[in-house]
């Protein structure tokens, strides 16, 4: 295909779909050719309040004209704010800002190392599980419990365990004196939208309790109202006593953040960490206006039921074709099995004018935006017929 642009500047580690964005609004994107796209990734999981929404275009727009930067050696008004929203949301004391999902897991094993140094008699292993991602700097990425995210990078860091994800003997078999945290997804995101088992995560939760050591959510996908709670632990009803946030925190701009609460938020003492950028003022109030609309404005209402809808539509089809395997997920955050190649569908799709994305090779992931209606479900439901139909 044509492109109108000269991409061959760029590094060659993405392999990016034929399409070149140009503009976006709600669930819809528009390449350079005009052409229109229902946009069921929204990113990676990042623009859970649709593309360009007004109350982040506006909020963006006063605060750059007020101000844009200013470092964390001086007290930074919106951070503040932003912190206070999220703590009186989440079982949080406190929180720490950055640039990105990677970013937040690195603070959230810098918290783990000091807990366990300071409280655990030295203890500096984090327990993690197969399958996992956390990002791709040093930490995050020897956090991960996947070979072809690590592989020919060593030597990694060292103190990561992992163990069979939903398993709770082999967490409780790996726990040791030297064990300091536990690091899990509470639903897999990039490893195809695995959902432990029900009492997974409170056995885990058990597990620290018993032991004195810190749990740690990472919450960068399945945060942000994504599974139609804010925050995904709500759900399972069981609070961690760390979680990382970033991919929807601040609408499409870049943010991470490490919340804690009182176990493991005051660890932290000036000089120990920081960020250049972390919880800027524009990003800060951006951040802000995201998490209180996604409270306020009928965003996790309308992810629980438009998610349901969608996801018995998908169960429909499930019945309708054979290589169609297990359809799992919540809120927005879905994906569908194939007992087959994959590839080829996300691309029939694509020229049906219809964005989804694939992960762990052949689960299909739909993260639309959460503001989607019935209506751009049936589009994509219909089309996903055709395709299979076709193929
Ligand atoms: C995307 C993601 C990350 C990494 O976030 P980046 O912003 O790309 O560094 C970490 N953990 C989970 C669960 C993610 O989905």
């Amino acid at each position: 295909m044509d492109l109108k642009y000269n991409y061959s500047h760029l590094m060659n580690n993405y392999l990016p779909a034929p399409i070149e964005v140009a503009r976006g609004e709600g669930a819809y994107l528009w390449d350079v050719n005009g052409r229109r796209y229902l946009d069921f990734t929204a990113g990676v999981a990042v623009a859970n309040l649709g593309h360009s929404h007004p109350k982040l275009v506006k909020t963006i727009r006063e605060e750059a004209q007020n101000l844009i930067h200013v470092s964390n050696l001086f007290r930074i008004p919106p951070q503040a704010e932003l912190a206070r929203v999220l703590c009186e949301n989440s079982f949080a004391d406190k929180c720490f800002f950055a640039n990105s999902g990677a970013e937040a897991i690195e603070a959230a094993i810098k918290l783990s190392r000091k807990f366990g140094i300071e409280k655990k008699g030295g203890a500096h292993e984090v327990i993690a599980a197969e399958g996992s991602f956390h990002g791709r700097t040093f930490g995050a990425m020897s956090a991960t419990g996947q070979a072809k995210i690590k592989d020919g990078f060593g030597p990694l860091v060292s103190g990561f365990v992992h163990v069979p994800y939903g398993d709770i003997r082999s967490v409780e078999e790996a726990v040791t004196e030297k064990t300091a945290a536990i690091l899990l997804e509470p639903i897999q995101g990039e490893n195809g939208v695995v959902i432990p088992p029900p009492d997974y995560l409170k056995e885990v939760r058990e597990v620290c309790n018993r032991e004195g050591i810190i749990l740690i959510f990472d919450e960068i996908q399945t945060g942000m109202g994504r599974t139609g709670t804010l925050f995904a632990y709500e759900g399972f009803g069981v609070a961690p006593d760390v979680m990382t946030l970033a991919k929807g925190l601040a609408g499409g701009l870049p943010m991470g953040a490490c919340l804690a609460n009182d176990r493991a938020g005051d660890l932290f003492k000036p000089g120990d960490h920081a960020s250049t950028f972390g919880g800027g003022p524009l990003i800060s109030s951006v951040a802000r206006v995201a998490v209180e609309t996604t409270i306020n404005d009928g965003v996790l209402e309308n992810c629980r039921e438009v998610g349901e809808y969608f996801m018995s539509d998908l169960r429909e089809i499930k019945g309708e074709f054979d290589f169609v395997g297990e359809v799992r997920g919540k809120g927005l955050m879905i994906g569908m099995v194939l007992e087959r190649g994959a590839s080829d569908i996300v691309k029939k799709m694509m020229e049906r004018g219809i964005l989804v994305n694939l992960t762990a090779k052949n689960v299909v992931r739909f993260t639309p935006p959460l503001i989607i209606t019935r209506a751009d479900v049936d589009i994509v439901v219909s089309a996903l017929r055709d395709v299979f139909l076709e193929i």
